[in-house]
């Protein structure tokens, strides 16, 4: 694992839940298996949610099961309620991420209660926590709402406060819609890292509206080492349909490695994952490495 510096997968969950076409569990595996030979060490792999309403989502305990045979990466799965808990718990997932959303109209929304009621219900399931399995808290909608516009730094500092509660391995802030800039990340991520002063803070961030690598650099500088991001920057918006996805993997490598930091992570390997991605899905992805002509780093 590279020191104290890591990218976190999500093409696999994020990124293939928003594409048309759906993986099958062999080319899941052969993402995977080629995301792990770019250096990536953790993986969101499976979302467990309704199939029917989330078909690209099906079977991730088969998919996990199949990857526990060669143990060569944590798997993470997020899990919205009970039943994707206890389906979680029973699978070979190595890390649950729970997703909050920090603002009550998305909230009700997307998991039928409110922010507030959604502490509640998970501080609940919680306690039947199994030890082992990590538990990272997700605070979704942290730098924007599609339905209530901004977030307030002192809402999202306020639930974080919550969530202490909870005692998470990790806590991690999401710019679901791509809306954040440079200054919302000083607001918002640094009184983070001084709540969570014993717990890694993460950051999801997608490229919406083309300020992610920027957010990235600026959460680094305030001292964030773990972020989210996606082969080719695929993902998209599910309330911006013609929009670009997580930040790429390349890119932030490419970032990072030229300003002189170890991202465990080969350019050259993850630009090829990014190209087969393309090739797999069958239209272009949005991200600048992939774009860029050759340059030796
Ligand atoms: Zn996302």
């Amino acid at each position: 694992m590279a020191a104290e510096f890591e990218i976190i997968d999500v093409t696999p969950r994020d990124g293939l839940q928003n594409e048309p076409i759906i993986f099958s569990i062999e080319e899941k595996l052969q993402l995977i298996s080629r995301s792990i030979e770019t250096g990536i060490s953790r993986i969101e792999v499976a979302s467990f949610v309704n199939p029917k309403k989330v078909p690209q989502m099906a079977n991730p305990e088969e998919l996990l099961d199949e990857l526990s045979t060669k143990k060569r990466a944590s798997y993470s799965g997020l899990v919205l309620n009970e039943r994707g808990f206890s389906r979680a718990l029973d699978s070979e997932c190595d890390e649950i991420t729970f997703v909050i959303v920090a603002s009550d109209e998305f909230s009700l929304k997307n998991q039928g209660m409110t922010t507030a009621q959604s502490i509640e219900y998970i501080s609940e399931l919680l306690k039947n926590k199994e030890k082992g399995i990590k538990v990272c808290i997700s605070i979704a909608a942290a730098f924007g709402c599609p339905f209530e516009g901004e977030v307030k730094p002192s809402r999202v500092i306020e639930i974080a406060e919550k969530c202490l509660d909870l005692c998470p391995d990790e806590i991690s802030l999401a710019d679901t819609i791509g809306v954040a800039v440079p200054k919302d990340i000083k607001e918002k991520v640094g009184p983070l890292i001084s709540l969570y002063s014993n717990t890694p803070v993460r950051l999801h961030l997608h490229n919406t509206r083309n300020t992610a690598i920027s957010n990235a650099w600026t959460a680094f500088e305030l001292g964030v080492k773990r972020f989210d991001a996606s082969f080719g920057g695929i993902g998209g918006c599910p309330f911006a349909p013609n929009a670009t996805g997580n930040v790429a993997i390349e890119d932030l490598v490419y970032l990072f490695e030229r300003s002189g930091f170890d991202t465990g992570v080969d350019l050259d390997a993850s630009i090829k994952v990014a190209e087969w991605l393309r090739t797999q899905v069958k239209h272009p992805l949005p991200s600048a490495l992939l774009a860029a002509g050759d340059f030796k780093v």
